[in-house]
């Protein structure tokens, strides 16, 4: 499997080099040159396989250039050791939850798969260094991603006055090849910081740089699995209903890897892209215009984002056709307002505390599912993790106290001497 460029610039390079890059030449984004069909006999029998072996057989055609079969079961037995269950709501709709990992949100799966194949990229003896700017939950992914993985060290840079004290938490308190940089600053300052170091030629040398951003092909592809293992969990009840899947979205990058699995024949019928107040594809899906515009702040705060990244690749897999993609899937775009009455209302009904994210995703199914079709939506995050907007429809929502936060192991002013100072 060769990867191509989306802005169709340079050679198609291999799973190992779209890996090590991250974005591709001139800002385009690595795509699969195509998608490879599943056997038939595997698809049956998705129900009496274990994950990691799922794992292993739905990643090797994407990566089996570049990392050995002994290696990939290594690397898919490190990523895939928690649960992911699917729990049923109401009669034919169910929730698939991917908040059982370490940081309790769906991105441990993609950071666990990039950290392990970025270790095996290493060249014997020498460090790299991953190098991320994070507003919150990408960089507790990465943090338990990377923990103690060979060869590999990580300095996250973190805005000091804008992480949650979990988030803060979860970045600061592993240590050994962790490193936690609290920054006076922004979000957007810690980002610039982190160009300017990508752009630094000698330190770049000197340290092995690489990043862990979230359009790396590393971390977008073990996403397909979620959709392999929620159908393993329902095979045996489905019959012939059709099944239509709903994922909260905000980069996109877990619908892009939804419809991969669905390219590569696993039998889901429609998707549907939930969005909250940032309503940059919906008004593609409904229009097929596409206006880029800035984030506004929502309940479902991981999915604010006014340009999604993976819009290219999506349009790359359609052939940038507007009509390809609406027989595809369904959309829709979710107030705030609509987010806090569904978690009420689900609460009400059931007992199940949704968070923000899996809201999203909640009303976004029940907006199309037909009798005589069977509807699963993903929650990508814990409520926990959002306990302040679970408390306001349920009162008595309560989560375990952290243990006492750690002191942030660095703290430097918004300056990129003192950045490399660190470094
Ligand atoms: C990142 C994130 C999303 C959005 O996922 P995309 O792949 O960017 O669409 C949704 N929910 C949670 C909790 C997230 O952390």
């Amino acid at each position: 499997m060769q990867y191509l460029n989306t802005k169709q610039i340079g050679p198609a390079v291999s799973f190992r080099t779209a890996t090590l890059n991250g974005l591709a030449p001139g800002n385009g984004l690595y795509v699969p040159e195509y998608i490879p069909k599943m056997e038939p006999d595997f698809l049956d029998s998705l129900s009496q396989v274990t994950y990691p072996e799922i794992a292993f057989r739905v990643m090797k055609p994407f990566v089996e250039e570049s990392i050995t079969d002994e290696d990939l079961q290594e690397i898919v037995n490190h990523t895939v050791n928690f649960p992911f269950p699917l729990q049923t709501i109401e009669t034919d709709i169910a929730v698939l939850e991917l908040f059982h990992g370490p940081t309790m949100a769906f991105k441990d799966v993609g950071a666990r798969f990039m950290a392990q194949c970025l270790s095996k990229f290493a060249e014997p003896g020498v460090k790299t260094t991953v190098l991320v700017a994070t507003s919150g939950d990408t960089g507790s992914a990465v943090a338990h991603g990377f923990y103690q993985v060979p060869n590999v060290e990580v300095v996250i840079l973190y805005p000091a006055a804008k992480v949650s004290p979990f988030q803060a938490h979860q970045m600061c308190s592993l240590g050994h090849n962790i490193r936690a940089v609290s920054v006076e600053g922004t979000f957007d300052d810690c980002q610039a910081m982190v160009k300017r170091a990508f752009q630094d030629e000698a330190l770049n040398k000197r340290l092995n740089l690489s990043s862990a951003n979230s359009i790396n092909v590393a971390r977008l592809l073990p996403q397909m699995l979620y959709y392999y293992f929620m159908y393993s969990q329902l095979q045996a009840s489905l019959g012939q209903k059709p099944l239509v899947v709903s994922v909260p979205s905000g980069n996109f990058g877990n619908l892009t890897a939804g419809l991969y699995a669905q390219r590569m024949g696993l039998p889901i019928h429609r998707f549907v892209a939930a969005n909250n107040a940032n309503d940059t594809f919906f008004k593609y899906w409904q229009h097929g215009q596409y206006l880029a515009k800035p984030s506004v702040e929502t309940y479902a705060n991981a999915m604010d984002v006014g340009n999604p990244s993976n819009f290219e690749r999506m349009m790359h897999l359609f052939g940038h056709d507007h009509a390809a993609l609406r027989a595809a899937m369904h959309a829709c775009s979710q107030s705030d307002k609509e987010i806090l009455e569904q978690m009420e209302a689900t609460y009400k009904k059931s007992g199940y505390i949704l968070d923000p994210h899996g809201a999203v995703a909640f009303l976004g199914l029940k907006s199309v599912l037909a009798p005589g079709q069977m509807g699963v939506f993903l929650a990508t995050a814990s409520p926990a993790k959002f306990e302040s907007v679970v408390k306001m429809v349920v009162p008595e929502f309560t989560t375990p106290d952290l243990p006492q936060q750690p002191e942030p192991q660095h703290h430097i002013r918004n300056e990129y001497q003192q950045l490399l100072e660190l470094l």
